[in-house]
């Protein structure tokens, strides 16, 4: 027996999420985004079940060119750019594209010897102060990687600070075409939200990444809604059960009383298998399918939840902590953070299983 705790990963459910990003895309390309390992899902495992997108998107050299070493051949943007000089060899040597964010870069790839000349992603700063030229020196930088013998290509991009949010997209959208408009280069602006409210930002590439696991990028719009089905579920199963008296506590803290006597589950899951340990008392978890909550702090390797009005589910029940059934959108809420940060954490120790 091994401790019960399982991430199931859906490949039904990747392929079709990225279906969906593809008709949302019409003709434009689609970059999977697969940085932070696949969002917790593992790059290599998500890999097969986006070989129909145009290409990968990521940050670390390191899994770009695991990617290539597994015979992925399509084109692999580096969200980041390169770091050092030392990577601009590799970024030709595996024929990756890197974002170029900042003069520096510029300046090494004027200075590079490279095998083979690379095309490139040049990034504005349309407001989110992040990466990117800000845009008056976005021409100068566009001009000088034109004449540069080490780029291949040049296309144009930015990235929305609040395209799921109040403001969306339209002023930094005016901000890139006043910026952009003068060049005839490709563009690629569109995050998950911005390709899911704003048809028109779809442009030529599109870089979708929190829908294609399932989840929504939009805290007032389900994944349901969107048509998009989870690709992780956190499972475990209850492994002791509790029967508590009237004040008894739960937990680290004892930040939960009990106001009557209940019957409580304790299941193999904690913060150290990438359950959020901000969750409080009253995060819906399933058991056997059916909900209810969590009670008191959640701990490193387990977590309670409510089992008084299930008299008849004890050890060796299941547990959905999020996934088939239950949103990890809204776990996440409650805990006070996104679905991207949970997916993100789960942690090495937690075993995968495909289905
Ligand atoms: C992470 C990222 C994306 C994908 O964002 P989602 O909200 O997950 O769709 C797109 N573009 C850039 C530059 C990113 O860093």
């Amino acid at each position: 027996m091994t401790r019960p705790i399982r991430a199931f990963i859906s490949r039904p459910a990747l392929e079709h999420n990225l279906g969906v990003a593809r008709r949302h895309a019409g003709d434009a390309r689609v970059w999977a985004v697969v940085k932070a390992n696949a969002y917790g899902h593992g790059l290599l495992r998500v890999a097969p079940a986006f070989g129909p997108a145009d290409g990968f998107a990521l940050l670390d050299l390191e899994d770009a060119a695991r990617l290539r070493d597994t015979g992925h051949e399509k084109p692999i943007l580096l969200l980041e750019g390169f770091f050092g000089y030392d990577d601009l060899l590799l970024v030709a040597h595996y024929r990756l594209t890197p974002a170029i964010h900042s003069l520096w870069q510029v300046e090494l790839l004027e200075a590079a010897d490279l095998p083979m000349a690379i095309p490139v992603f040049v990034k504005l700063n349309t407001g989110m102060n992040r990466l990117g030229f800000p845009p008056e020196q976005f021409a100068q930088a566009i001009g000088r990687l034109k004449r540069c013998r080490a780029v291949s290509g040049i296309t144009l991009m930015t990235h929305f600070a609040d395209a799921d949010g109040k403001r969306g997209v339209a002023g930094q959208l005016a901000l890139f075409r006043g910026a952009a408009g003068g060049f005839n280069f490709p563009v690629s602006v569109a995050n998950s939200a911005a390709l899911l409210r704003y048809p028109e930002t779809a442009c030529d590439w599109v870089r979708p990444g929190i829908m294609l696991y399932g989840c929504s990028p939009f805290p007032d719009v389900t994944a349901e809604t969107l048509g998009l089905k989870p690709a992780m579920t956190l499972g475990s199963e209850i492994i002791a059960v509790q029967d508590l008296h009237t004040g008894d506590e739960v937990g680290y803290g004892g930040t939960f009383r009990a106001g009557q006597p209940m019957r409580i589950g304790v299941v193999a899951c904690g913060y150290a298998d990438g359950y959020p340990r901000h969750a409080p008392s009253g995060t819906p978890v399933l058991v056997a399918g059916k909900r209810t909550a969590t009670v008191g702090r959640v701990s490193m390797d387990l977590l309670t939840i409510d089992l008084s009005a299930h008299g008849d589910f004890g050890v060796g029940t299941p547990v959905t902590l999020w996934g088939n059934g239950l949103a990890a959108d809204e776990v996440s809420r409650h805990a006070g953070t996104v679905s991207y940060e949970m997916l993100c954490a789960l942690a090495q120790r937690v075993p995968v299983v495909e289905t």
